[in-house]
């Protein structure tokens, strides 16, 4: 094989594996995010049921508040029914406590359901935040995994662009030429692929044209398979 198709396949793969771990790299920071967002938006949910606890709790205290004023005031009418003479003021006295009793008895009765009710949400929450804890002490875990992995690849990725650069310093001519336009643009890897048995290109496995095959043999000027675009060149038995 020519030395130039040598150098640009061993450019190819230096690139390769430089894109391998690029796309590694990007992978890893979308599931940090992930990781990052899970726990969050976890976290929001329990803060915003702690406010909506504590909202309860305090219509609790203001009910009671609310039912020893209640109290206070139907002792007071009490009283006041023991020393008057009227027959009048006392009826009237006997149905406004009539109606405060059936007040009161509401509150404590709203009063009693709350309490049952905060104390199976407290247990419930009580619960959530110890699962939550173990989840999130576990999405940390692998966030810092995932960091410390993310932090060689870069290493590693660094070392491959200098390689890469090293490497193809040297490289040129119509080949290499026409595999950095390719690389440029992005071009799916193998960008240079050879034509195999049948007359297929070997990238996309669709037969090239008696035309390109002919030019492509002596591997003189770079030949693009017409399907898919990649730089073709034939292998040449030794
Ligand atoms: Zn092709």
């Amino acid at each position: 094989m020519h030395l130039f198709l040598q150098q640009l396949l061993k450019l190819q793969s230096l690139d390769q594996m430089a894109l391998d771990s690029k796309k590694q790299i990007e992978n890893i920071h979308a599931e940090i995010e992930r990781i990052q967002k899970k726990a969050s938006q976890l976290e929001t949910y329990l803060t915003q049921k702690q406010q909506s606890m504590q909202r309860q709790e305090l219509q609790y205290h203001s009910n009671a508040s609310q039912l020893q004023s209640l109290e206070a005031t139907l002792k007071k009418q009490k009283i006041r029914q023991l020393s008057t003479k009227k027959m009048e003021e006392y009826q009237a006295l006997e149905n406004a406590n009539a109606d405060l009793k059936g007040k009161i008895e509401d509150l404590e009765n709203q009063i009693l359901a709350d309490l049952d009710y905060l104390e199976v949400e407290k247990k419930a929450y009580t619960q959530e935040v110890v699962a939550t804890q173990r989840d999130l002490e576990q999405w940390q875990l692998r966030e810092k995994q995932l960091l410390s992995e993310k932090q060689s690849l870069q290493t590693t990725y660094a070392q491959q662009c200098v390689d890469v650069n090293n490497f193809e310093t040297h490289l040129q001519g119509p080949f290499y030429e026409a595999y950095t336009v390719l690389r440029r643009c992005g071009k799916t890897f193998p960008i240079i692929v050879p034509i195999i048995k049948g007359n297929q290109c070997s990238g996309c496995h669709l037969r090239v044209s008696g035309d390109t095959l002919a030019k492509a043999m002596h591997n003189m000027q770079p030949q693009c398979c017409e399907n898919c675009g990649r730089l073709l060149f034939v292998e040449q038995e030794n």
